[in-house]
């Protein structure tokens, strides 16, 4: 067993007998911290044991959901506290973007494995920082990128891996949604930037886990087309290019001004492979390949009919399974520290101020 793992009360104790699920701790009671704790619950690796909110009356009503004790729900100012707690092993940060690297820092002093939300913070300097108090602390660090535990987009890969659209040349992705006045997204303070930050990252780490290469040239454009007072802090639009070592480029558009449904398209010398969607359901993978001039075309169209919240089983599945066994998430904070390096590269190629 790994030094983190021996840390842990009671974890071997689980691996062996499995009588021991891994705590977790969710900091901050929003949309994305309810799919979560459904996930939890809805698995069979990991139970919710403490909670952190601003709002206390929330947190009591959540926590008598998921049988957490009064004890152990803490506000964001006693947090620290929480080191005392035996039955909490890990957290999950589930706050605007700019708190990441303060409340990761903070349940890694705690001597908390720590589980955090896309996009990872609103600095390549935090995003370092985050890092490296998770190591000093000897505690785990994953960042929730959802879709690389997803089956339809592990399809895709493979699909891609194994040759069937043959040399891939070009990829197009966009992701984006008209969002309403008043949301913390809008807010750079809290954002750390407009929607490539929040939903454009899905097409970013997309073009980069189809391609398994990383990006080597950028060009991009911001723009803020709708004056009705949204846009004072953040961008409206954002798109971008990228150029990978092979010469594969890829084209990605996002926007908070207008419905823009989830998608990528590969196109490769054999054929082209499409996933719609990055939500946390509804994905569907179309295809049409052929072997070369004469062969019978091949045509996906395979649809993935699981209901949320399976996602979010996977990643705590995951995530539980990496402290328990002592092993580096597939999505660690080295994943999310690149993302935040390449959002800030295209920000400065846009010309806005870097990240
Ligand atoms: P919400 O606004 O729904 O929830 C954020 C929570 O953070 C609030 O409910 C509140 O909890 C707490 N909070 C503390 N301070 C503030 C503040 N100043 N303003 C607003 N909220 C505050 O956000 P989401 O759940 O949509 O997003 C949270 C994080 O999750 C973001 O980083 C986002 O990018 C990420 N996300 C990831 C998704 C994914 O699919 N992986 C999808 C959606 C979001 P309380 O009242 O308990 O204090």
């Amino acid at each position: 067993m790994g030094l983190a793992a021996q840390m842990l009360p009671g974890v071997g104790a689980f691996a062996q007998s499995g009588e021991r699920k891994v705590g977790y701790c969710v900091i901050g009671l929003g949309r994305i911290a309810d799919h979560f704790m459904r996930g939890v619950k809805e698995g069979s690796t990991s139970t919710i044991t403490g909670l952190v909110s601003g709002h206390r009356d929330k947190a009591e009503r959540i926590a008598a959901q998921y049988g957490v004790p009064k004890s152990s729900i803490y506000s964001y100012e006693d947090m620290d506290k929480m080191r005392e707690n035996k039955a909490i092993d890990a957290v999950y940060v589930a706050l605007p973007n700019s708190m990441h690297a303060e409340y990761t820092i903070r349940s890694a002093k705690a001597g908390k494995h720590v589980l955090c939300e896309k996009p990872m913070c609103t600095s390549v300097s935090d995003a370092e920082a985050m890092i490296a108090a998770c190591k000093a602390a000897n505690v785990k660090l994953m960042i929730a990128y959802r879709l690389h535990y997803e089956p339809t987009t592990l399809r895709a890969i493979k699909l891609i891996q194994d040759g069937a659209v043959g040399q891939v040349q070009s990829i197009v992705s966009a992701n984006g949604f008209n969002e309403s006045a008043g949301e913390w997204r809008l807010n750079k303070a809290l954002s750390g930037g407009g929607p490539l930050m929040d939903v454009g990252i899905y097409c970013l780490n997309a073009m980069r886990y189809l391609t398994r290469e990383e990006p080597v040239k950028f060009a991009g454009f911001v723009s803020t087309i709708d004056k009705d007072g949204r846009f004072d802090t953040v961008e409206e639009n954002t798109s971008w290019t990228m150029q990978f070592p092979s010469g594969i480029q890829a084209s990605c558009t996002t926007t908070y001004g207008g419905s823009m449904p989830g998608f990528y398209r590969v196109y490769g010398s054999k054929g082209w492979l499409q996933v719609d969607e990055f939500g946390y359901q509804g994905l569907r993978l179309t295809a049409r390949y052929s072997q070369g001039r004469g062969s019978p075309a091949t045509t996906l169209d395979e649809p993935n009919l699981e209901k949320d919240p399976k996602q979010f089983v996977r990643e705590a599945d995951h995530f539980t399974e990496c402290i328990l066994k002592d092993r580096a998430p597939r999505t660690a904070g080295e994943e999310g520290l690149l993302d935040m390096q390449y959002m800030r590269e295209i920000y400065r190629v846009a010309g806005v101020t870097a990240l």
